[in-house]
């Protein structure tokens, strides 16, 4: 059997497109969400799939510890859990920086903190961290997000020079906008409707599957390529 591939965020759009990819290559997953029922809807063989809040530390290892007994070591982590929460600085609720400070950042550490030691250990390993194109520049009323993503660039480098000597990789994978779930949980109505129009006038965005092929070219190469980032959008997106 492949490696064991444990993917976050894996209930719905780019998690749950890459869980399809990583399993018809013969992984074996760990798939890891708040929301159980759509994991298990994708009916994907050999996988396991346990309902972490990523921001609960313990839980992941707890998630990790019990998928390893089964399937063997973590090959790959792919950090992809995150929330978009979009808004006009002055107006927007705090405790929504927060919530996408503690998800897209603390849950990434997380994730890392749950397999770093064992891949140093057996000096081998791979962990892909989804950023996003406003990881490297900013869009209107993304400032708290943009911020979290910007972080993700960093601390993904970051640690890639702390492991590279180990041989463990690390991958930012830096999408455009995907059509997902994401932009739903924006609490303002007029920010939701001017994204949409923003789509709409770019001709329409890339799909899920697209970015799941991205993190299957990046995991494949052999471990002694790392693949350092991947920044990949719809042709038209400024
Ligand atoms: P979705 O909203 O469709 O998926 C987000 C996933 O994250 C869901 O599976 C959700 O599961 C999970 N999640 C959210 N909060 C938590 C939490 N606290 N603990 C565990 N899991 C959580 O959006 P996408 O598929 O688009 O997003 C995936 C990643 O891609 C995100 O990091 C996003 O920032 C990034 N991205 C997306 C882009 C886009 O345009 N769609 C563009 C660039 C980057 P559940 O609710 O069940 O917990």
């Amino acid at each position: 059997m492949k490696e064991l591939i444990v993917i976050t965020g894996a209930s719905s759009g780019i998690g749950a497109a890459m869980a399809k990819a990583f399993s018809a290559k013969g992984h074996p997953l760990l798939l890891l969400a708040r929301r159980l029922e759509p994991m298990l809807d994708l009916e994907l063989e050999n996988s396991l799939c346990i309902s972490v809040d990523v921001t609960d530390g313990e839980a992941i290892k707890a998630a990790i510890a019990t998928s390893v007994a089964k399937f063997g070591p973590v090959g790959g982590l792919i950090n992809n859990a995150g929330v978009m929460l979009l808004g006009h600085t002055d107006t927007q609720d705090p405790a929504e920086w927060s919530r996408m400070i503690n998800i897209n950042v603390m849950g990434v550490l997380n994730g890392i903190h749950a397999v770093l030691a064992d891949m140093k250990a057996r000096k081998t390993g791979t962990i892909i961290n989804i950023s996003s194109v406003a990881g490297r520049k900013s869009f209107p009323n993304h400032a708290a997000y943009c911020a979290t993503k910007f972080a993700v660039h960093a601390l993904t480098e970051n640690i890639r020079e702390e492991v590279a000597t180990h041989d463990v990789r690390l991958v930012t994978i830096a999408p455009g906008a995907v059509e997902t779930e994401l932009l739903s949980h924006t609490s303002s109505d007029e920010i939701k409707a001017g994204y949409a129009d923003w789509k709409e006038e770019m001709g329409g965005v890339i799909a899920p599957e697209t970015i799941a092929d991205a993190a299957l070219f990046a995991y494949q190469q052999p471990q002694s390529v790392c693949v350092r980032e991947i920044v990949l959008a719809a042709t038209r997106q400024q």
